[in-house]
């Protein structure tokens, strides 16, 4: 069998002779020369269609510990030309007449201008190295029995080139003669093997079908103008001109944006409208599924620090998320998920030292009195957790929380939620009370709190428990008075419950004064309920309490939650603290919110619609009211200023029982630049009352 690619006739090794011995001929003078060689196991001969996957993923990881293994070297020689090296794709234009079929030229024309509009302009950035190059069947030994690359026997392609390629190469090499779905099953099982050992960056996912393209091209053409130089150019390299047609012709038929999904380098449904991704959700999500933010929605695709960006590129300014506490896509955090990701991510029935460090680093933030933690998955499952320890600790089935909180979506803590209480029915085992309202000047006394409790042994039940978010997000962010919230904890000891300081919103620094929200009012809860910021985007709660609540739970249960503290959920939760004292986060919130409010407080001064700027931290309320005298809530210019703001490019909500409040909560990277921005626009907005046409928001 001829090989199927020709580099030129072997070079002689120098030392060659030592591998040669004589056999002297029987049958005539002189004698037999024999060339002799190590023998590597495996076969030189495989077919790779009959490959299994686990082979496929193999070749894969053989490319990239190669690549590994050459990182570093150089050779005068590694920058020579060679039109298989995707680097020099263009160069073979020049060859192109060499194909005698004009739609075939016209396909590697087609690809090779992708190329050139695509790849051309960033390949200096790509990573670069010396490279095997051609990891086909060709230039490998394979395990017989396994499919497993044995040993390379052929480096003549070795290149300093992009790193991304040799991915390309092994990928070309094992799809050819599949299906169209097999094609692209097949690479990504080589990717899998890749990416064990050397992930791809976006950009070169980006590419890959561009260089493996290039790679059809080069088969295509390099054969053809070889061919033309022998006597019989088919028997030359019949089989890789099929292929590399086959799979140029793949790409255009379902089109090079559909081949990157296919590769894993374009997320689901970037390419999509927002028109065409709000049907699909109203079909796949079903009609239950919370409102989509604001009047034109969002389609945000990448964060980074304060800032979002959508599917066109459009920027905004985020002082509304409270999850990415240390910023979006904080890197500290992506790298210590990604890291241990690759490594383990097992349940919690597993000795691992990094919970245990966790748990020990988030009770020394608390005073003393709490001393272990338990850990789940989402705020919601920490008030669940934290209830139902509250109600086996005490005996008691009943619970107390603001009159327009909301702690979570079970249904233990959807009873503890106003805000969202089926068709606004009070459950009898819940009362609530009304926080006070300083603008207004009601509910101010701890009486109200008192008379809830009175109202619940009312109904037969003594407390369990009262929850409490320390910066009343949903109540339209109040800042409460310490002395105020000390006298409900003591009424609510008093009547045999405990008190649960839910942190999912104003822990983690928000306040600025300390790392928890209940730390400002001087009181020790019996649990602090941690979410969202926790992991900065990747779920993972907490429930801070005592030993001895959880003594009573363990005499008659126990407690498991497979993914609770979690390695990977762990490493996250480890890194968000280690960011929040490297960046100093507590002092930016403190500051930036002062300067913040500050700054609205100007625009209340010629704005009356702006009846309060209330708030602690980077945890702001804008409350605007009809007439400045009735003090009546205006939810109309809420919602009209959020939109706008939207669409000028900053984000915010809307908050309180009349939704008359702008919920101003940015991650706490938000500085004085990003302050000004926001106060800046909302000044703007508010000379501008029409909704007339909008400024678009910066492009990125
Ligand atoms: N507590 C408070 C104060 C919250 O605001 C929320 C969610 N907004 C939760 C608990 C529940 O958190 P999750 O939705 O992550 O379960």
């Amino acid at each position: 069998m001829l090989p199927r690619r020709i580099q030129g006739a072997p070079a002689e090794s120098r030392d060659a002779a030592a591998y040669r011995v004589a056999i002297p001929a029987a049958d005539h003078e002189g004698a037999h020369q024999l060339r002799l060689y190590d023998r590597l196991p495996g076969t030189a001969s495989v077919d790779v269609l009959t490959l299994s996957d686990a082979a496929v993923r193999a070749w894969g990881d053989v490319a990239a510990r190669l690549g590994r293994a050459l990182r570093g070297f150089t050779h005068p020689a590694a920058s020579r030309v060679m039109l298989w090296d995707p680097q020099h794709a263009l160069e073979l234009r020049a060859y192109l007449d060499a194909v005698s079929d004009p739609d075939t030229r016209a396909l590697v024309t087609r690809a090779l201008d992708r190329f050139e509009a695509n790849v051309a302009p960033i390949w200096h950035s790509l990573r670069s190295q010396v490279i095997h190059g051609d990891l086909s069947e060709d230039n490998v030994l394979v395990d017989e029995a396994d499919g497993s690359i044995t040993g390379i026997i052929d480096f003549g392609d070795m290149a300093f080139t992009a790193l991304a390629v040799d991915a390309a190469s092994v990928i070309e090499a094992l799809v050819a003669g599949r299906t169209d779905d097999e094609v692209f099953r097949i690479a990504r099982i080589v990717l899998d093997g890749f990416q064990k050992v050397v992930p791809l960056e976006a950009e070169e996912l980006a590419i890959l079908g561009d260089l493996i393209a290039a790679r059809a091209c080069a088969a295509i053409v390099v054969p053809a103008f070889r061919g033309a130089l022998y006597e019989s150019p088919d028997a030359l390299m019949p089989v890789h001109r099929t292929d590399g047609i086959a799979l140029l012709e793949l790409v255009e038929r379902i089109g090079p944006d559909e081949v990157t999904r296919r590769l894993g380098g374009r997320e689901l449904g970037e390419a999509e409208t927002v028109a065409q991704l709000i049907e699909r959700r109203r079909g796949a999500l079903g009609s239950a599924i919370t409102a989509l933010s604001y009047e034109e929605p969002l389609h945000i695709v990448r964060g980074e620090g304060p800032w979002l960006f959508d599917a066109d590129g459009g920027r905004y300014l985020d002082a509304y998320n409270n999850v990415p506490v240390i910023g979006h896509a904080h890197p500290r955090v992506t790298e210590a998920i990604v890291r241990q990701a690759r490594r383990l991510n097992t349940n919690m029935r597993y000795l691992h030292g990094a919970v245990l460090e966790l748990a020990e680093r988030l009770i020394a933030t608390t005073e003393g009195e709490l001393d272990v933690v338990m850990f789940v998955n989402s705020g919601s499952e920490a008030n669940d957790l934290a209830w139902r320890l509250a109600t086996t600790a005490t005996g008691h089935s009943g619970g107390l929380c603001t009159s327009f909180a909301y702690h979570g979506v079970s249904e233990a803590i959807t009873a503890l939620s106003p805000e969202v209480w089926p068709r606004k029915l009070r459950p009898p085992h819940v009362e609530t009370w009304s926080p006070p309202d300083t603008y207004r000047g009601t509910h101010l006394e701890p009486s109200e709190y008192a008379g809830a409790i009175e109202r619940l042994a009312g109904h037969g039940h003594k407390p369990a428990a009262t929850i409490l978010d320390g910066v009343l997000t949903s109540d339209g962010v109040l800042d409460l008075d310490p002395a105020y919230v000390q006298e409900l904890v003591r009424l609510t000891h008093e009547a045999g419950g405990l008190w649960i300081a839910d942190e999912v919103q104003g822990g983690y620094g928000r306040t600025g004064e300390a790392m928890w929200s209940y730390q400002r009012f001087g009181i020790t809860p019996d649990f602090v309920t941690l979410g969202k910021p926790m992991g900065n985007g990747h779920p993972v709660a907490a429930v801070i309490t005592r030993s001895d609540i959880i003594d009573r739970f363990a005499e008659t249960t126990d407690y498991f939650s497979t993914f609770g503290g979690n390695p990977v959920a762990t490493r996250a939760a480890l890194a968000v603290l280690d960011v929040i004292e490297d960046e100093r986060i507590l002092a930016n919130a403190l500051s930036t919110g002062e300067l913040l409010r500050d700054g609205l407080r100007g625009l209340a001064a010629s704005y009356p619609a702006i009846g309060e700027v209330r708030g602690m931290g980077l945890a702001t309320g804008l409350e605007f009211v009809v007439d400045p005298q009735t003090k009546e809530p205006d939810p109309d210019t809420a919602d009209r200023v959020m939109n706008e703001l939207r669409r000028r490019g900053v984000l915010v909500g809307t908050t309180g029982a009349q939704e008359n409040s702008l919920k101003i909560r940015p991650p706490l990277v938000f500085g004085p630049r990003e302050a000004d921005l926001l106060v800046s626009t909302l000044r703007d907005v508010l000379a501008a009352p029409s909704s007339g046409p909008a400024a678009a928001p910066a492009r990125a």
